[in-house]
């Protein structure tokens, strides 16, 4: 093998990983369709989409040319001054999706760093009102919004390790988590939405936290419909609608980020359709360049972005170094054309049903807490936490790339996947609570 997986241990920090004492790492040496193989031979079903971003499988021949001719054309070229067609293109094809009023685009490199955008956004917005003080945001328990400060900030204070980073992050106001409730019939969903009280009793608390610090909070920032890294949670849409009325009874902007939600994978191009709110400002990334590269992007309304410019500051103030990156905008908007031609829809919901079909029958086994499928998202909670290093070890074995955290054992697999693929990830868990 010519990979020194010898200096991988002893010098390279993977994700929230130990450099001192570090769990094995499985090195791949290609990856096509929904196998992903190891250098060791091994050819895995993949389960995770590289983290919601692959929807289209790995080595795509579309992406793949999209990539090759882009970098024909120009890698990267600065963005300030300069523009190019393949941001221009994915700019307009990002505010045709996206919820009716989202209309302006700033492209930025992560995940992270569009929440931190986003966040930035929203103050720019008050401060151009002269309301300096609307600057701590709003959100709920059990949330995840990237790795960086501002973003760590409005993360789970348990999950999101506030206590390390206590005396830096700003202090924000966080609420319960909305109830983990999903409406089981989707197609009755508004007539639920009717007798939903499911949700009041968290929104009494969210009311009140706005009643007395309306005057402090920028912004409302929650993942949509779907909690995923804080706790593979989901929610009445009906709550996300009414925070979308509280937001305005109380003057504060709402944000969704659907870095994880977005582009099909709850079953809605956007999980804020459905609760048919458009948010004011939402944040976009993981599966926008089909899993290929890292581009994110902040939307917002021509409200607030002619409020920010006519501020003090008269622009927005951010500007990263490989802004609107052409090699990355090139291979989404491949990606969002992908989706199209690949009707998403319908391989998300043939997904869900194989899923439903897969992994229901596992919620008999007693060390399962619950499981539960939306769109291409299936997860089984355990009663107990994994031993990581066994069960990665056991699902390599069995063929299959699953990468559980805690008490999760979930799948989001690509879009592309067929029922043999979710029945052999779906066997794999079930294997293990056999075994
Ligand atoms: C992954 C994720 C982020 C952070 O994105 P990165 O690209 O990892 O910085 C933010 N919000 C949500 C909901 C996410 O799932």
């Amino acid at each position: 093998m010519s990979i020194d997986l010898e200096f991988d241990r002893k010098h390279i920090w993977h994700p929230y990983t130990s450099l001192t004492n570090p769990l094995p790492t499985y090195p791949v040496k290609s990856a096509c369709g929904v196998e992903i193989t190891l250098e060791t031979g091994e050819v895995l079903v993949d389960g995770m989409s590289s983290w919601w971003a692959a929807v289209h499988g790995y080595n795509h021949p579309k992406l793949n040319q999209a990539l090759v001719e882009q970098s024909q054309q120009m890698s990267h070229v600065m963005f300030g001054g300069l523009t190019h067609k393949p941001a221009v293109d994915l700019s307009k094809k990002l505010v045709d999706l996206a919820p009716n009023g989202l209309e302006k685009v700033f492209l930025a490199d992560s995940g992270s760093v569009s929440v931190e955008v986003a966040m930035k956004m929203a103050i720019q917005y008050w401060q151009s009102e002269h309301k300096q003080d609307k600057c701590r945001f709003l959100t709920v328990k059990n949330g995840y919004h990237g790795d960086t400060f501002a973003a760590m900030s409005v993360c789970d204070p348990v999950n999101g390790m506030h206590t390390l980073f206590n005396k830096t992050i700003n202090q924000h106001l966080f609420a319960n988590a909305p109830t983990p409730i999903f409406p089981k019939d989707k197609n009755e969903l508004d007539e639920q939405l009717e007798k939903a009280d499911l949700a009041q009793d968290h929104l009494i608390e969210i009311t009140q936290l706005l009643k007395a610090h309306h005057n402090d909070i920028a912004a409302i920032i929650i993942e949509p419909v779907v909690q995923g890294a804080g706790g593979m949670r989901f929610y009445h849409p009906q709550y996300l609608k009414a925070l979308r009325q509280l937001a305005n009874q109380y003057n504060v902007l709402l944000i969704a980020d659907e870095i994880a939600t977005g582009f099909g994978r709850t079953g809605k191009m956007f999980a804020c359709e459905w609760a048919d709110i458009t948010p004011d400002i939402m944040c976009v990334g993981k599966a926008i360049t089909g899993g290929y590269m890292t581009l994110a992007a902040t939307l917002t309304t021509s409200k607030v972005a002619e409020q920010i410019c006519n501020g003090q500051a008269g622009v927005f103030m951010h500007g990263p170094t490989f802004m609107g990156n052409p090699l990355a905008c090139a291979v989404a908007n491949a990606s969002l054309e992908l989706l199209i031609e690949n009707n998403w829809k319908e391989q998300v919901a043939n997904v869900e049903n194989w899923l439903n079909k897969y992994l229901q029958p596992i919620a008999e086994f007693a060390q399962v807490e619950d499981v539960r499928v939306l769109g291409a998202i299936g997860v089984v909670e355990l009663k107990e936490p994994v031993p990581m290093e066994q069960i990665q070890a056991f699902f390599v074995e069995q063929g299959v790339w699953i990468r559980p955290f805690g008490k999760l054992v979930y799948l989001m697999p690509p879009f592309i996947s067929e029922e043999k693929h979710i029945k052999k990830l779906a066997g794999a868990i079930e294997a293990w609570l056999k075994n």
